[in-house]
């Protein structure tokens, strides 16, 4: 038997999660059997917890897009009983059963061993959301962003991604604008290496002019929509904006203009499919980038059952920091 946070669906189209044990024969098709010990949650997270938003595909469903864990059996030859693992993407806690349970069924392709200098623990602190934060930092390190170029912005930086970008960026030297629109963070943004906080009214109006003065030498965007399109016309020439994230919406009313006379890059960033050397690249600068402190510091203790109220929380944008989930 194992414990997991079920979602089901009722005829009326409502979902409803609970804490149940459920025989192992329930678990999904995959080669490796892991014991979960930490899971993490997500804005993806309080999709699935709530109405699915068009990610899940059946019910009923065990979510958690993230977990860290030790192998229990393994059919394939890149990991045996008592190894640590990670796993974030490939969709699972989406179409394949997740991380909110204490046994996870998986293929082995879709995990990585956990990076040497990590717990489990802490790996599941950083979660999808610091792991795709390290996924933008080093896309700007690709396109010559370096410490000294300038201030570096990051867009709703009280949340999970935002949180560890404003961290390691700190930590690697750069100069952090953070944006909130939760003045009640300033501290706790200062505390984790923000040199200046940005109220997110002053980014929220649409773009008026195309260009304005050249603020930010690079930037990590969780928001999307209007704030994306007003911090594009404030890039240095030549700077490049990770796009990580749609808290903020979907639609990106911009101009081409930054791009074509200041040379401004626009980087997508996926966590989701990422291939294997970019995943191990990503957790062994974590390992070495992250400040340990600073990650306590992000992190707010959960169980499953407490899941429910937060995936409701972090869809409103109410979440600070990293939810840490002890599945057990
Ligand atoms: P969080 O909810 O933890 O953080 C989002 C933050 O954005 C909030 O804390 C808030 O910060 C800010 N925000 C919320 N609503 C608005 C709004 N309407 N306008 C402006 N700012 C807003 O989520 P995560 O950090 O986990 O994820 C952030 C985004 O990144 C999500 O859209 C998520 O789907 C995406 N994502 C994408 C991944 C990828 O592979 N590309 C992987 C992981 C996440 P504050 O209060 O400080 O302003």
């Amino acid at each position: 038997m194992f414990k997991a946070l079920v979602v089901e669906k009722a005829e009326s189209g409502d979902t409803h999660a609970s804490v149940q044990n459920l025989e192992d024969s329930r678990l999904p098709e995959g080669n490796v059997t892991v014991a979960v010990e930490y899971s993490t949650l997500n804005y993806k997270d309080g999709l699935c917890l709530t109405s699915g938003g068009g990610l899940v595909r059946n019910y009923p469903h065990v979510p958690g897009i993230d977990f860290a864990g030790t192998v229990e059996a393994s059919e394939d030859p890149r990991y045996r009983e008592g190894d640590k693992v990670v796993l974030t993407g490939w969709r699972v806690g989406e179409v394949h059963w997740g991380g909110y349970a204490t046994r996870a069924r998986v293929n082995a392709d879709w995990l990585v061993p956990l990076p040497e200098g990590l717990t489990t623990r802490q790996a599941m602190s950083v979660g999808t959301a610091g792991f795709t934060a390290m996924l933008a930092i080093m896309s700007l390190e690709d396109h010559g962003l370096a410490p000294g170029n300038g201030e570096v912005l990051v867009t709703g930086a009280g949340g999970g991604v935002g949180s560890v970008a404003v961290s390691v960026l700190s930590r690697l030297g750069h100069q952090v604008a953070a944006v909130t629109g939760r003045p009640a963070l300033e501290p706790y943004l200062r505390d984790l290496g923000a040199h200046r906080i940005v109220p997110r009214e002053e980014l929220a109006e649409t773009v008026k002019r195309p260009l304005e003065a050249e603020t930010w030498a690079g930037c990590i965007d969780s928001v999307g929509g209007p704030m994306l399109a007003r911090v594009l016309g404030q890039m240095q020439y030549g700077g490049s904006v990770a796009s990580v994230g749609l808290a903020g919406g979907a639609n990106l009313p911009a101009t081409v203009i930054p791009f074509l006379l200041r040379g401004v890059n626009l980087l997508g960033i996926d966590s989701v499919m990422r291939p294997y050397a970019d995943r191990v690249r990503a957790w062994t600068r974590i390992a070495r980038d992250l400040p340990v402190e600073k990650l306590e510091a992000m992190v707010q203790p959960a169980t499953l059952s407490d899941l429910p109220d937060l995936g409701a929380a972090i869809l409103k944008g109410q979440v600070q920091g990293r939810v840490l989930v002890d599945v057990n």
